[in-house]
């Protein structure tokens, strides 16, 4: 069993770039869990006469057929192969939307640090206008980048090449918070040097942390007082 240490104080001084991951990472999945796995196979299913665990089955097995690509997101596509308003849909179970414990704070935080704070997603535009519109964060952020505009999904390396080249940031000096580890390791691929593990990405899931990287279950274990970075580096 992996046993956690507790994670090492990040060198705040050093970060000028802040890239936050947003379903599982600012908000909490458990309304795309619920809309995927559960609420869109009951629909599907009365749809097409099917009962809900076949329904299941077959919408797991298309899931399946396009993860890691842009398609898995793209709630156009999914209204066109399945012949449902996906975006209705999801309206229909907005109020599943939330904030993480402690997201909010880690984002003034990082306001009052005066960061440079990007939202990196790989949310369709209608799917974050849908969770913007419930639980407003753009006010924290310089810009809102969703994956296909890029035209490359966030675990491939060309999609970390476009971000930067777009945004400016320097690898070095920028922090990059994601649950989903394929994505941290495509981050940490372009050099990305700050990255952080959402471990509670869902509030109806038990906290499952990586050894990989720094792992936390919500951003207050990235605030927490930790020995003076400025004095640690001078050694
Ligand atoms: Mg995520």
């Amino acid at each position: 069993m992996y046993i956690r240490q507790g994670i090492p104080p990040l060198a705040w001084q050093q970060i000028t770039t802040v890239l936050l991951d947003m379903d599982g990472t600012l908000l909490d999945k458990y309304y795309d869990d619920y809309f995927w796995e559960q609420y869109l196979p009951q629909v599907y299913g009365e749809q097409n006469g099917l009962e809900e665990q076949e329904a299941q089955q077959e919408l797991y097995r298309r899931y399946r057929s396009v993860e890691q690509t842009l398609m898995w997101t793209d709630l156009n596509y999914w209204s066109a192969e399945l012949g449902l308003d996906i975006i209705g849909l999801k309206k229909k179970v907005d109020h599943l939307i939330h904030v993480n414990p402690h997201a909010i704070d880690f984002l003034q935080f990082l306001q009052n640090q005066k960061k440079e704070v990007y939202l990196v997603t790989a949310a369709h535009r209608s799917a974050l206008e849908i969770k913007m519109n419930r639980v407003d964060l753009r006010g924290y952020f310089q810009q809102l980048i969703c994956a296909e505009e890029l035209g490359r999904a966030k675990e491939e390396a060309a999609f970390w090449e476009s971000l930067e080249k777009r945004l400016g940031f320097e690898p070095d000096r920028t922090l990059f918070a994601d649950d989903n580890i394929n994505v941290l390791r495509a981050a940490r691929g372009h050099g990305i040097r700050y990255l952080i593990h959402i471990a509670k990405p869902s509030s109806r899931q038990p906290t499952r942390y990586c050894e990989e990287f720094t792992s936390v279950s919500a951003f207050d274990e990235l605030l927490a007082p930790g020995p003076d970075s400025t004095s640690a580096q001078k050694n």
